[in-house]
């Protein structure tokens, strides 16, 4: 086992952790970004790794990179990426604000790629984090426990390891190879079409209505061939999400500060109201692809695929049939109360995240005593008076910094805050060791 000792310790190469990494480049302290290391799980950067789908497209602007809205003028832009590897022309010929998310994902990798000080170490997971104590009991720093047995010391700790996957109660029982939940989709899809009855097709059913589940239900026409994928959803019918220019100021940078200063009460009902621009719909264009591609089978005879609206799933069992199993759904419809059963080979589930914060901090809040983490303005954790290790919590902020928490629209604005709150805290502890002339 080796131990390394770091100043800053970034947890996942996600955009939150590298334009924070940006952030401390071009802070104008490169000593800070020298002591910075991000730990990556994987071999490499992926946004959304699992639902790299060739025509998913961001649903933000391209402008909102990991940095322009801070710094306009940084190499580390988008545009800077495009001009870079010669294809602006091309990208500004497509004449789009919403890049493809594969681009996204390349772009990001090329920023921890160009990184001048910042490192990133791939293919080793964080699984432990504990706090460090002095004598007086004093939070000094963390040790970070990693997947190859090494442990990573460092003062401050950043989290941005996304937010854990979000499985209903009544599916947590199945067989788990025949649940594939949407973090999971590309690297399980090939695995899934195995489940098929010896010479039939695969019958997938997924269930949500958002962005995701409908995704993997396009998915499924091309990646399980004959298949006649299922969508059930608890409302009416896929919705577009909202994109009014009024509400979409709520997704400003400058909107943290409003959200922040509210009372829970009307936190609570702001996110309550923004819902629909997030979570609850479909990006305009997609949910007409998915439409015209349903009305295209209908016309031509073909209707394979199924979107049954109004359809709550109250129940899953797995029942033995000849040669294996399948999973049974009781569903009911919203319409008639009636209660008829579904049956099929795998769920894909499109049910979102977990609203708690995730389960790796929760375990650190446990082993600091705390009963949760609450973060300040800038997203530094609580950790009791006098703390002289601090941990910063990305992307998991919602109630407390407004919908756009988890979302990359403020990310080059977040990543500045958190820069400089970690350069004041060390001006603030050097002028408390210096001696007065
Ligand atoms: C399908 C999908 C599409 C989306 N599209 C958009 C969009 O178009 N626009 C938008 O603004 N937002 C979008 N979002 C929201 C998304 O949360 C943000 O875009 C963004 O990915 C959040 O960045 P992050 O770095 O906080 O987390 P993530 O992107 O989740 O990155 C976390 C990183 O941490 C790594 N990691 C996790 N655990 C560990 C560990 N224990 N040790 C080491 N590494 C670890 C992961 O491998 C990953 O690389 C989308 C979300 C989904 C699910």
């Amino acid at each position: 086992m080796t131990v390394h000792d770091v100043d800053i310790l970034m947890i996942g190469a996600g955009p939150s952790n590298l334009a924070l990494a940006v952030a401390l480049e071009e802070c104008g302290s490169p000593g800070a970004a020298a002591g910075a290391l991000i730990l990556e799980q994987h071999d490499d950067v992926k946004w959304q790794r699992n639902l790299l789908l060739p025509w998913a497209r961001s649903q933000v602007s391209y402008v909102k990179d990991l940095v322009t809205l801070r710094n306009p003028r940084s190499r580390f832009s988008f545009l800077n990426f495009l001009h870079e590897r010669g294809e602006l022309d091309e990208f500004v010929n497509l004449g789009t604000f919403n890049p493809f998310r594969w681009q996204l994902s390349t772009y990001q990798q090329w920023v921890a790629d160009t990184l001048d000080h910042v490192q990133v170490r791939y293919g080793v997971g964080a699984e432990r984090i504990l706090p460090v104590h002095s004598e007086d009991a004093t939070v000094v720093g963390f040790a970070v426990s990693l997947s190859n047995g090494d442990t990573v010391i460092c003062r401050d700790l950043v989290f941005g390891a996304g937010r854990d996957a979000f499985v209903p109660e009544m599916f947590r029982g199945l067989p788990a190879e025949r649940v594939v939940h949407s973090t999971e989709y590309g690297s399980r899809i090939g695995a899934a079409t195995g489940l098929a009855r010896p010479g039939l097709p695969l019958r997938p059913v997924v269930i949500g209505g958002a962005q995701s589940a409908a995704e993997m239900f396009m998915a499924l026409h091309q990646d399980a061939p004959g298949s006649s994928p299922a969508m059930l959803l608890r409302s009416i019918g896929l919705k577009d999400y909202q994109t009014s220019k009024f509400v979409n100021e709520l997704f400003f940078p400058s909107f943290v500060d409003d959200f922040f200063a509210m009372s829970a009460q009307a936190r609570a009902k702001v996110l309550g109201e923004m819902h629909l621009t997030n979570y609850a719909g479909l990006a305009p264009p997609f949910l007409d692809e998915l439409y015209t591609m349903i009305y295209r089978q209908r016309m031509l005879g073909q209707p394979v695929s199924a979107v049954r609206a109004l359809t709550e799933v109250i129940g899953a069992r797995v029942e033995s049939v000849p040669g294996g199993e399948e999973v049974v759904l009781d569903v009911r419809d919203l319409r008639t109360d009636g209660i008829e059963q579904v049956r099929c080979d795998a769920l894909f589930l499109g049910t979102g995240f977990d609203p708690r914060m995730p389960a790796m901090v929760r375990r650190l809040a446990e082993a600091v005593d705390l009963p949760e983490l609450t973060v300040n303005r800038n997203y530094r954790a609580d950790l009791g008076a006098g703390a002289k290790g601090a941990l910063y919590l990305q992307g998991v902020n919602e109630a407390t910094h407004g919908i756009s928490d988890s979302l990359i629209s403020v990310l080059a604005q977040r990543s500045a805050d958190i820069a400089r709150d970690i350069l004041d805290r060390r001006a603030a502890d050097l002028s408390a060791v210096a001696v007065p002339a």
